[in-house]
């Protein structure tokens, strides 16, 4: 299925696992989906390292296996930095052929020397080629707040209606832990046009190191209140995951409650705390 149909029915919860690292088994992401499906979320979607064949497969099989053997919808995302239209269009293929239709088209975090290698700038101009090359539905990220290399905001909501308006039907936010972001990241994007269902991304927090990487990879603020948390607990492991599932269920309870088209939850391949945010919130999204 198509995941933009997903929308016309209710708020939609999704999950997203990446592939094991080189150096692991791939089998430790079967044993995390096998009990991610108990969740029953509306799909799953599986990320891929920029700049590789070797990684597509891997995202491929996996997104596959969460479709064909598991039952759960999929979308595979495919960063496009260092690719040329032919290698696209191979993956395009096997996409087809393992029968994956949703694919969540990016550029792809900037890996040094590859930019310079491959047929596509942005993700707009992926999103075209795809469409223009086979039947799936197109997703695309957006930024609640900027991405960090543009300019200003008001740059990055043009760019992103050049992806919707190359025929990405459905966005899903980078992390945040301010709401008030995405409230007026929506606002924005409803000024500017883009009427696609938009879901919001949010990263429960485990530990500090965790954060502190995603701060500096992303740029995203950290409210005070959530700073005072990670210091109150960052020497207590499990007091710091219950504080951060915790913070997370509150996020998305007032997200829930100002009509959120859907929540994409990051599940860092931890069942457990996608199981507990489950538990708190899928009675609110069902109703
Ligand atoms: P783009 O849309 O190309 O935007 C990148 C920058 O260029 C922005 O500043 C934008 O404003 C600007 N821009 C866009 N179009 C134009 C244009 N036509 N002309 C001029 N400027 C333009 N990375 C991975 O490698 N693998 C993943 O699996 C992955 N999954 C992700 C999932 C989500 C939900 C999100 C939010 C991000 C993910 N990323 C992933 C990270 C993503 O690849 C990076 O954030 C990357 O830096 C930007 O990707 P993009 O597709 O948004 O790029």
């Amino acid at each position: 299925m198509k995941i933009k149909e997903l929308f016309k029915q209710k708020t939609v919860l999704s999950f997203e696992v990446f592939p094991p690292k080189r150096t692991g088994s791939i089998h430790t992401i079967y044993r995390t989906l096998d009990e991610l499906k108990e969740l029953r979320p509306d799909f799953i979607s599986v990320t891929y390292g920029a700049g590789g064949s070797e990684n597509c497969r891997t995202t491929l099989d996996i997104a596959s296996a969460i479709r064909n053997d598991y039952g759960i919808e999929s979308a595979a995302h495919l960063p496009c930095m260092g690719l040329t239209k032919e290698d696209i269009l191979t993956q395009l293929g096997q996409f087809k052929e393992a029968g994956i239709e949703n694919i969540l088209a990016l550029r792809g975090d900037y890996v040094p020397g590859l930019e310079s290698r491959g047929d596509f700038q942005h993700a707009d101009e992926l999103i075209s080629f795809i469409r223009e090359n086979g039947d799936f539905h197109i997703s695309a990220a957006c930024y609640p707040e900027g991405h960090n290399e543009s300019a200003d905001i008001v740059a990055d909501i043009r760019n992103l209606k050049r992806k919707v308006d190359a025929g990405a039907s459905h966005l899903i936010s980078q992390l945040f832990f301010h709401n008030d972001y995405f409230y007026k990241f929506r606002e924005r994007c409803t000024l500017a046009g883009i009427d696609v269902p938009i879901e919001a991304g949010i990263m429960p927090v485990a530990n500090k190191k965790q954060i502190e990487r995603m701060v500096s990879l992303c740029g995203v603020h950290l409210p005070s209140k959530f700073v005072t948390m990670m210091e109150r607990y960052e020497d207590n492991p499990e007091a710091m995951r219950d504080a951060g599932i915790a913070y997370a269920i509150n996020q998305i309870v007032d997200l829930i409650s100002q009509g959120v088209d859907g929540i994409h939850l990051y599940t860092m391949n931890n069942p457990y705390i996608a199981s507990r945010i489950y538990e708190a919130v899928h009675r609110l999204i069902a109703a």
